[in-house]
């Protein structure tokens, strides 16, 4: 078991030294019986909380304890004095000792003041030096704070969460203080952020219990443990959903024009000859619009997906839904001269999900493969379940992604820089995937090499996990 705290006993009388030890145990006590040993402790011990004897000040008492509380203004200092002290009580609290005891007390007053000092004394580190504040302001700060806060420590276990953290993953710290955090917590893409796992640990995203949107953010303290931060996004997806929305509007409504124009171009030959040169007008014409159209309803797939208008979940079998997708481009495949390696396990767990969406994410994987990979290459396909998830692999041995665009690809209409501008393509597939694997409460990444082709890799949880 850890030690409650580090308590450090500054005195010559090997009497009081050991009531001093005997009180207080569970903590981890240290001697110094010199001032210059004292001042050597409170570098290399840390302690919490400084019992100091006043026969250890000897004259220039104050002066003494004044120069311990400039330097080290991290612990609190309890004074301990005989019957008949040389300070006086309005010296003593004006020096800032936290608490004072003359002999003769009974240990339970050098227990109080040491709980006392132990739940006030935080610490916080500023640029201007080192302030205590007070546990109780600490807290209140804490509970007001917007943004979750978690800390684990050292020997990973729950140590603190605030209310909004509290809130957003339905816990209850009381019951979790102590707690290993693996236990204490359940949202996997939180716990993958605290292993440190993540496939993009600047991006992570979650859903809280409370409906609100938050990004994770983990730091390693020295000396401390783990900071997790849960800042409120809610107000971005907010307003990306809003710009979305009106996406979709426009999109919506520029369909009808183009339906028209397709017709009429249409008609132009069937009315009247046209000569070659007018021949190839009308089919750029056509192109144009079929590609316009192709990105109209892209934007407005991604806008239903995103909104989860056609959230239709059932059990479903992702094996077969892959299957049926490569059955349609199998031909795809063959006339771009590419080889199809199908590495699936065909009793794949079921999984809970939109069979429409999951085929779309089949389908924008494996198109992609087939878009960036040149003639001669092979396309794998592979699906394996692994305890409580099912793995979904796409691997090419095409043209690659530049390590600095591996992290942007998700987002709607980026598009790699290696990639030539006359590729057709929108930038919306992978968007449009990510949001259906988040619909899944999945995970996605891509394992890539410039020149070497790509590996997308979905994790899925099986059905009823
Ligand atoms: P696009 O319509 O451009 O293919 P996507 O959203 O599907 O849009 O993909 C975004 C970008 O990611 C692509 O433009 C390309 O640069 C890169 N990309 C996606 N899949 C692959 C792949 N299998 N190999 C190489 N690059 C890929």
């Amino acid at each position: 078991m850890s030690p409650l705290g580090k308590i450090l006993f500054a005195g010559k009388d090997q009497k009081v030294a050991a009531l001093v030890a005997d009180s207080l145990v569970g903590y981890h006590t240290e001697q110094a019986a010199s001032f210059a040993k004292l001042e050597e402790k409170l570098e290399s011990f840390q302690p919490d909380v400084v019992i100091v004897s006043e026969d250890l000040l000897d004259e220039g008492a104050l002066a003494r304890a004044e120069k311990m509380h400039s330097k080290y203004p991290r612990a609190e200092i309890i004074l301990i004095s005989p019957a008949a002290p040389q300070l006086g009580q309005n010296q003593v609290l004006e020096t800032g000792f936290s608490h004072w005891l003359r002999f003769p007390f009974d240990v339970e007053f050098i227990q109080f003041a040491v709980a006392d000092c132990m739940r006030r004394a935080v610490v916080v580190n500023s640029e201007a030096g080192d302030r205590i504040i007070l546990r109780d302001e600490m807290d209140f700060v804490l509970s007001e704070i917007s943004d979750g806060v978690i800390l684990i420590d050292e020997e990973r276990k729950m140590a603190l969460a605030n209310r909004t953290a509290c809130n957003a993953l339905r816990l209850n710290i009381a019951e979790l203080v102590g707690k290993p955090y693996d236990e204490a917590l359940s949202h996997r893409t939180l716990l993958s952020a605290i292993r440190g796992d993540s496939p993009d640990p600047n991006r992570v995203e979650i859903l809280g219990e409370d409906e609100s949107y938050y990004r994770v953010t983990s730091v390693q303290i020295k000396g401390l443990g783990q900071l997790v931060t849960l800042h409120d996004i809610t107000y971005l997806k907010e307003l990306n959903r809003m710009k979305t929305q009106f996406v979709n509007t426009v999109s919506h409504d520029i369909r009808s024009p183009l339906t028209s124009i397709l017709g009429y171009v249409e008609l132009v030959k069937r009315v009247g000859e046209v000569n070659r040169q007018q021949e190839e007008f009308i089919t750029q014409v056509q192109d144009s619009v079929h590609r316009i159209t192709q990105l109209i309803s892209e934007v407005l797939d991604l806008g239903r997906i995103e909104s989860r208008l056609d959230k239709n979940f059932a059990k479903v079998s992702l094996y077969e839904i892959a299957r049926e997708v490569l059955v349609n481009l199998r031909p795809v495949i063959a006339k771009a001269d590419l080889t199809l390696a199908m590495e699936m396990e065909d009793r794949l767990p079921d999984i809970l999900g939109d069979s429409i969406q999951l085929r779309q994410l089949v389908e924008n994987l494996v198109g992609n493969a087939i878009k960036y990979t040149p003639a001669g290459g092979t396309i794998t396909i592979r699906g394996r379940s692994e305890t409580d998830q099912i793995i979904f692999q796409v691997e090419d041995t095409g043209v690659g992604i530049p390590l600095d665009d591996q992290s942007k690809i998700f987002e709607p209409f980026y598009r790699a820089n290696n990639v030539s501008e006359e590729t057709e393509g929108s930038g919306l597939g992978l968007a449009i995937t990510k949001t259906v694997v988040d619909n899944h409460r999945g995970r996605i990444w891509v394992d890539s090499k410039l020149g070497m082709g790509a590996m997308f890799t979905v994790v899925l949880p099986v059905y009823g996990r």
